[in-house]
């Protein structure tokens, strides 16, 4: 199993660290023919128009699409998650004009919490990352988006008290708002993995 990490600006270093903490062999990733043999993606956190500007000059946008498209799995961290969005909004933006992947059937709000609340952690219950195990997990979140919408084919793994939904998936794809690279709880890397493991037929 390899997985890949989009390099092109952001907090990538951190999700390569996990996934090497867990074994897994992991490539930094900046040109398209580096996706051929790969079993996963990770899109990581940074600023998404910067990272959709740079996957558009160097010809990602499409490949990324593709790679989808064969059933491969993606995981998107913040700014990730915003790139993954079919539909992307933000205060006094009804529709942001920015490069996507575009692939997810959800509308995302860019720096959903304002600034009063800029950054924040919180514990969150995450059944499905959880396994019947009550510790909660820990989440960063760093000039987050939210989902605004989602839509009927896209389940909710994690919500904020007030229902917010901050963590989210649809078949191959994984959606979080938050930092899980920036903890030292691998369970959701561990959980992307087993989406890995699942779409490749081994699990
Ligand atoms: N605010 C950033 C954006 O809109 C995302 C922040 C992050 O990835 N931590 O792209």
């Amino acid at each position: 199993m390899k997985i890949g990490v989009l390099a092109l600006q952001g907090a990538f270093r951190e999700h390569i660290e996990m996934l090497r903490g867990l074994g897994v062999e992991t490539v930094e990733v900046r040109l398209p023919e580096q996706l051929r043999d790969l079993d996963g993606l990770i899109i990581p956190g940074g600023e998404s128009t910067t990272i959709g500007k740079v996957a558009t000059q160097y010809n990602l946008i499409e490949p990324l699409r593709e790679f989808v498209a064969q059933g491969k799995p993606v995981w998107g961290t913040c700014a990730g998650m915003i790139v993954l969005a079919k539909e992307v909004g933000m205060a006094g933006h009804a529709v942001m004009r920015q490069p996507l992947v575009g692939v997810m059937d959800v509308r995302v709000k860019r720096n959903a919490f304002g600034r009063q609340v800029d950054s924040f952690e919180t514990d969150l219950d995450i059944p499905e990352i959880q396994n019947g195990d009550k510790t909660p997990f820990h989440a960063i979140f760093i000039r987050a988006p939210l989902f605004e919408t989602v839509n009927a084919n896209v389940r909710a793994l994690a919500k904020l008290d007030d229902g917010t939904i901050v963590a989210a998936r649809e078949n191959n794809l994984l959606a979080t708002s938050f930092h899980p690279e920036l903890t030292h709880d691998p369970r959701f890397h561990q959980y992307f993995l087993n989406m890995v493991r699942a779409a490749r037929g081994t699990a």
